[in-house]
């Protein structure tokens, strides 16, 4: 055989591949009618349903949970402001350590140091360059609070030895599913398994809806939250009458309506590839 390009050979593209345009129509008419009403945002700052956002925001996390197949689901302004919040979520702090992978992009070591915890690297297998479980069991010690694994390229975990090891140690599981929408681990989609789960929708991912990213889980407390966090959870904690308000000061994570209006779009066309 040649020698690969990678280890020095030639290659045999030489130029880099075309990009393609995936807005079509579709979004253009979403986002026009989004331009039409006059509201790009509808998040108001007090406890009433406008606090988690207007009908395009709303729109799409339910297609979003219905195609996952999961209770609920939260739209942020990136996997990043997704991944802190999730952090927030799980109640992890200061003094408390997070096991990541060393083999990933910045944010999922970066999100614990947020909230002030630890992120402590585990090894990554060498056949799916996920995390391997061996080596996240070798890194447990009575300060971890979680595991922040990575589905990455597209290839599951091993999420039935990986939640073996949360239960057995009382760790959260939170998935970074950036590169694998709709992948799926024994019949089930990733992102709902663990106790939380979100997706990346920015330009260089399956969909995209110029930035953004969606936060999936089964658990209420861990979605509640989650919405508190994104949006200056602390201003409402007194109307909504929150007893639990560990990490509830938020951030600015919102996702605007027009996002939203082209992902509903983008995510029908994932849905009849
Ligand atoms: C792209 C990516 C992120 C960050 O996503 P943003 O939406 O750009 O914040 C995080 N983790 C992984 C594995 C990614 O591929």
């Amino acid at each position: 055989m040649a020698k690969l390009a990678l280890t020095g050979g030639t290659p045999v593209r030489t130029k880099i591949f075309p990009q393609s345009n995936t807005i079509g129509e579709e979004e253009k008419n979403a986002v026009m009618k989004v331009l039409d009403s006059g509201n790009l945002s509808q998040y108001v700052g007090s406890w009433n349903p406008d606090f988690s956002g207007g009908p395009m925001v709303k729109e799409f996390e339910k297609k979003w949970a219905e195609a996952l197949e999961v209770e609920f689901c939260m739209a942020v302004n990136s996997n990043t402001s997704g991944l802190y919040s999730c952090i927030g979520a799980c109640d992890i702090g200061p003094g408390d350590e997070v096991i990541v992978s060393p083999y990933t992009m910045t944010a999922g070591a970066i999100a614990p140091l947020i909230y002030g915890a630890v992120p402590v690297f585990a090894d990554i297998d060498e056949d799916t360059f996920c995390l391997d479980p061996k080596s996240i069991e070798a890194n447990i010690n009575e300060r971890t609070k979680a595991i922040l694994l990575v589905h990455i390229c597209g290839h599951p975990s091993e999420m039935d030895v990986i939640m073996a090891i949360a239960k057995e140690h009382n760790l959260k599981v939170i998935e970074d599913c950036a590169q694998s929408p709709m992948s799926v681990y024994k019949g089930k989609f990733v992102g709902g398994i663990g106790d939380v789960g979100v997706f990346s929708l920015n330009y260089h991912k399956h969909i995209h809806t110029g930035e953004g990213g969606m936060i999936v889980t089964n658990d209420s407390v861990i979605a509640e939250k989650i919405q508190l966090i994104r949006n200056h959870g602390e201003a409402v904690v007194e109307g909504k009458k929150t007893k639990d308000i560990w990490n509830t000061f938020g951030f600015n994570y919102r996702m605007p309506e027009i996002e939203a209006a082209i992902g509903i779009e983008q995510l029908k066309n994932f849905l009849t590839l």
